[in-house]
């Protein structure tokens, strides 16, 4: 299956391919968007040119963006009225630039619009990486510390963890991204059960595009 895929790093796309795969059963054949983004702002700036690219001058299936929350606010069901979003909340200002992006274009009768979805990592992608072999890192347990004031991992923590340093390498950074992402899509439901908003409900929604 053809898809475009946009992260704050090429690793974490090579990474989310594997976990796509997992989800659709299927090999997953990248589609090189024009542009690569380099962390969270530029995610944000690209998407929109991703999104045209994609949709005018490829065959890509769907367009998938996952980001990392970092500090800011987490997404919540209450969010989901699509005439509302939270603006502090990175997957809303993913979903309303989306939105945008696709009201400015006239497609064809004939052409079906782009599918996109949405995921965010809580606090960054590399809790999915310890998913199921870290108990301490969990998407409920950093939501239940942070309205504590608790902090039990950092970013920076996490990959410690996972990289066994802080300031990984691209080729570091890929390779143990494809370790765990090939781990985890080994039982891809775990993943979902422990990041419920952040990849179970991007797994949904991709689930959803098939009909
Ligand atoms: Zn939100």
């Amino acid at each position: 299956m053809k898809l475009g895929l946009l992260s704050e790093s090429p690793a974490d796309e090579a990474a989310l391919c594997l976990l796509l795969g997992a989800v659709f059963g299927t090999t997953i054949e990248p589609v090189q968007p024009p542009l690569r983004a380099r962390g969270w702002p530029n995610v944000m700036q690209v998407l929109p040119a991703v999104m045209h690219h994609l949709q005018f001058q490829t065959d890509a299936f769907g367009l998938v963006v996952v980001v990392d929350s970092d500090d800011t606010r987490l997404h919540d069901a209450d969010h989901a009225d699509p005439d509302k979003f939270h603006p502090l909340c990175r997957l809303c200002q993913l979903e309303m630039t989306i939105r945008r992006a696709r009201k400015r274009w006239v497609l064809p009768p004939d052409r079906a619009p782009l599918r996109t979805a949405v995921g965010l990592a809580v606090p960054a992608v590399e809790a999915w990486y310890l998913c199921g072999r870290d108990p301490e890192v969990g998407e409920a347990a950093w939501r239940r510390d942070r309205e504590r004031d608790v902090v039990r991992y950092t970013r920076r923590d996490l990959k410690q963890r996972v990289y066994g340093t802080m300031r990984p390498s691209l080729p570091l950074e890929t390779r143990r991204a494809e370790e765990e992402a090939r781990r985890l899509a080994r039982d891809i439901h775990l993943l979902e059960r422990e990041f419920p908003n952040g990849f179970g409900s991007l797994a949904n929604a991709v689930r959803r595009w098939r009909g």
